[in-house]
């Protein structure tokens, strides 16, 4: 639609795609609204249609879109999508951090944690409070518990989050309490909780599967795109490694410029379960950077030899203030600003 299409132009395009049985999608960007069509539409109905749709007040283009994730695809939609978490926007603009720790452990371990990334210029702060962790035995998450503090110290220190849903049945709990929903690397592809995130009016953070191809992750994000939600982040968090002697997972930094290229979604990296090794994270989050991504996301812990989980790729808060002062100075040298 033009920037400037009424309201009223609007909605009679959506009707009117909706009494030829289709399903409208209302897609609403930085100055326009788009409408898609996710509905497969036969060819011989397919030019005519366009030719109405050209014809209606305030349509401005009609773009047939070949990828099979239409409304992911950049095609359908050329300008880069703005995600607000609180007051931060992702994409877009000046590239961002969200740090924190892997798990919500205490209000104490919290507030130390947060205080110190807010400090060292993150926007946004992470902590598991449900964690999908591979054996049952291991820490669990404080849940609900871990929610309310996380709630508590983004109220105190004035800090937007973002926190994990595991379960379709608890993404209206964790909407309560965060500003984003993080949708994990093994939760990819649960398509029960991608519909319920979808509906669920927060914006989205979607993890690539360890194994998923740049196609599968588009379509995963399809599925949100599709329940009327386009605040959706891609994080690119390492991908199965052929040999996990030295690293936990391969992060595949050439998924930035690809999904850059063929997705309209903000992108950003997570160097903390893409290396499994806090030595590395800051090489990595600095080539993110340079790479083309839209942000990163960092564990911290303030003790990470006693972090109840993923201690060995926590920096510490003065590992990642060093590395905030770097990625300054590597987005500076490729043109890029900084939200920090
Ligand atoms: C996390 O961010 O703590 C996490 C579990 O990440 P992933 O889903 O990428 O493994
Ligand atoms: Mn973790």
């Amino acid at each position: 639609m033009h920037a400037n299409a009424s309201e009223e132009e609007i909605s009679a395009v959506v009707d009117l795609i909706h009494a030829r049985g289709l399903k409208p999608l209302r897609l609403p960007g930085g100055d326009h609204t788009a409408i898609g069509i996710a509905s497969a539409i036969s060819p011989d109905i397919r030019e005519a249609l366009a030719d109405t749709l050209r014809g209606q007040p305030g349509v401005s283009n009609v773009v047939h879109v070949s990828r099979p994730y239409k409304l992911a695809s950049r095609e359908f939609h050329i300008a880069s999508t703005r995600v607000r978490v609180g007051e931060v926007v992702i994409g877009d603009g000046p590239v961002v951090a969200i740090a924190g720790p892997c798990a919500i452990e205490s209000r104490n371990q919290l507030r130390e944690t947060a205080a110190a990334v807010q400090a060292a210029g993150a926007r946004i702060l992470r902590g598991g409070a449900f964690k999908p962790r591979t054996s049952p035995y291991s820490f669990q998450g404080l849940q609900e518990e871990g929610l309310r503090y996380l709630r508590e110290v983004a109220g105190e220190l004035g800090i937007a989050t973002v926190t994990e849903v595991i379960d379709p049945h608890d993404v209206e709990l964790v909407a309560k309490h965060a500003d984003m929903l993080q949708i994990g690397a093994r939760n990819m592809q649960n398509f029960a909780l991608l519909i319920a995130a979808g509906r669920s009016g927060k914006p989205v953070l979607l993890k690539r599967g360890p194994s998923a191809t740049i196609d599968e992750f588009l379509f995963a994000a399809e599925y949100l795109l599709h329940e009327g939600n386009d605040q959706v982040v891609l994080c690119e968090r390492g991908v199965m490694p052929l040999d996990r002697t030295y690293t936990r997972n391969t992060l595949d930094l050439s998924a930035v410029p690809v999904l850059k290229e063929i997705t309209h979604l903000p992108v950003i990296v997570d160097p903390s379960h893409g290396t499994g090794n806090s030595r590395y994270v800051p090489a990595m989050a600095l080539a993110a950077i340079a790479a083309g991504a839209d942000g990163i996301i960092v564990e911290v812990h303030p003790r990470p030899k006693e972090a109840l989980s993923d201690g060995q790729q926590a920096l510490t808060p003065q590992t990642f203030a060093q590395l905030m002062q770097t990625a300054k100075r590597v987005a500076e040298a490729v043109g890029r600003p900084v939200s920090w």
